[in-house]
């Protein structure tokens, strides 16, 4: 299994990172060993100073495909969650400055939080989905898919022209402005909808 992320797909997360809009998604990898697992805290790694989360819609993928057309990307999934694309900022903006890849601030054990699965018909749009994260019982991120700059089909048809995907890889689908570092003993929660998808402790 394989984690695909999408990285600056809404317009205010760009400008908070001070990015420039991209003409494609910005692709990245994790690998299967980043996925913390269930029940389990999140320990902040030794080589970070400033890990941030940063809360996402995911998609999980149900058969195989490559160069999926848009129109046919909503038979590869059923279901949708909640995760966290937890990001070592200090790393990534070193590596980023010397034009390096992102995946050690990224890909490291325990980056990606992924919450309960719900089926896509629980909903009546999935480009209207609201979703929120609260730390310590704040609100601090706060989005709705219809602001992506790609949505969920678009992702999949253009992901799939380079990776095949396979049962059971999951995509994150960016995330919203808010993003914020975590300390020890913080409490995180992520809804989407009405509904609660996970909860983390930070150790
Ligand atoms: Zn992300």
């Amino acid at each position: 299994m394989k984690i695909i992320c999408i990285g600056r797909n809404y317009v205010d997360h760009i400008n908070e990172l001070g990015n420039e809009r991209p003409n494609e998604p910005v692709v990245f990898i994790k690998p299967d060993s980043s996925v913390l697992p269930k029940e389990q805290d999140f320990y902040i790694p030794e080589f970070s100073n400033d890990v941030q989360y940063e809360v996402e819609v995911l998609v999980k993928i149900k058969k195989v495909g490559k160069h999926i057309d848009e129109k046919f990307a909503h038979t590869y999934y059923d279901e949708v969650g909640l995760g966290i694309d937890f990001t070592a900022r200090d790393l990534q903006s070193q590596l980023k400055a010397k034009g390096l890849p992102w995946e050690k601030a990224k890909g490291f054990d325990g980056a990606a939080v992924i919450g309960k699965w719900l089926p896509k018909t629980n909903f009546e749009d999935l480009n209207k989905l609201n979703f929120s994260l609260r730390k310590n019982e704040e609100l601090v991120q706060e989005g709705n898919t219809s602001l992506m700059l790609w949505k969920i089909d678009e992702l999949i048809a253009h992901v799939s022209s380079y990776f095949m995907l396979k049962k059971g890889d999951v995509i994150f689908t960016g995330t919203p402005a808010g993003v914020g570092k975590i300390s020890t003993n913080d409490y995180l929660s992520g809804k989407l909808g009405s509904e609660e998808m996970f909860t983390v402790k930070i150790k």
